[in-house]
């Protein structure tokens, strides 16, 4: 059990996936959570019922990472509900998958703009009050397809590895305030993302990991839980492979 009792954590994309595992893990241990996603959350706010649940506190704040003052909203609705704010999972992302060749121009912006520059914009709102606390913790989902590179998703990969510079960049400007960065990077997980994949693809990636399967959710929030917590104090600027032994780097 990691104890994360008081703290504030605020995870794009709390919605489904990846981000809801990683926001009721955090509940879990004892943060209270805000999370900020386009519609979803308002239309089904299921995330925040469960965190509140659990005895936490949640707010839900609807927006869109790709837009700078939606970021900089939600850092400050979160500071006002709770004071402060301890922990970042910049979770949020999009595929638009495609060959390069065909890829069209919104295609390549569209996931660029999401999964690399919201993150980006998100962590730049953040690192004021962090840096004001002298105490923080920035986690960025990267993934497998950053590291490896996999065909058909430039866009994605080229987003995922530039999450990666993002993460080891911010760690060497922040570290003397005591905000650490870091990343995990996700193989396969069973979430929407992954579902519209065809059989036969699914079939290659189990084929390929040597664990033989598709990671769960929680097995990607315990990393970032463990990310944000004291017990990784000493931890910065590292990618945190979850991928059941996919990219051996
Ligand atoms: P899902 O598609 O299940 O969930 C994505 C979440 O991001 C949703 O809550 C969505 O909410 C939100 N989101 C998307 N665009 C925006 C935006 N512009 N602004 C705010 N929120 C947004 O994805 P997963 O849970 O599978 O993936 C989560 C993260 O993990 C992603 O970064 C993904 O790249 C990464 N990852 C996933 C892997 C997998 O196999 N599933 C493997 C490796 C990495 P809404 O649509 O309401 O905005």
């Amino acid at each position: 059990m990691l104890d994360l009792t008081g703290k504030v954590a605020i995870v794009t994309g709390g919605s489904r996936g990846i981000g809801r595992a990683v926001s009721i893990m955090l509940a879990r241990q004892g943060a209270n959570v805000a999370f900020l996603d386009r519609a979803a959350c308002l239309v089904d706010d299921h995330t925040k019922g469960d965190v509140e649940a659990l005895g936490r506190r949640s707010i839900c704040v609807g927006g869109d990472v790709t837009d700078p003052a939606s970021c900089a909203a939600t850092v400050e609705e979160t500071i006002r509900e709770f004071g402060r704010v301890d922990i970042l999972v910049n979770n949020a992302g999009i595929t638009r998958d495609d060959l390069a060749m065909r890829m069209t121009d919104n295609a390549w912006a569209e996931v660029i703009n999401t999964n690399l520059t919201g993150s980006f914009y998100m962590a730049r709102a953040v690192l004021r009050p962090m840096i004001r606390q002298r105490s923080g913790r920035i986690i960025n989902m990267s993934s497998v397809s950053g590291q490896m590179g996999n065909a058909g998703q430039a866009n994605y990969s080229a987003s995922k590895a530039g999450l990666i510079g993002l993460t080891k960049a911010l760690a060497r400007e922040v570290a003397s305030r005591g905000i650490t960065v870091n990343a995990v990077a996700p193989g396969f997980v069973v979430t929407e993302l992954t579902e519209s994949l065809p059989d036969n693809v699914k079939d290659g990636i189990k084929a390929a990991t040597p664990l033989g399967r598709f990671a769960t959710p929680d097995e990607i929030a315990s990393a970032v839980c463990f990310l944000a917590s004291d017990e990784a104090a000493y931890i910065t600027g590292q990618v945190l492979g979850v991928d059941g032994g996919l990219a051996m780097m």
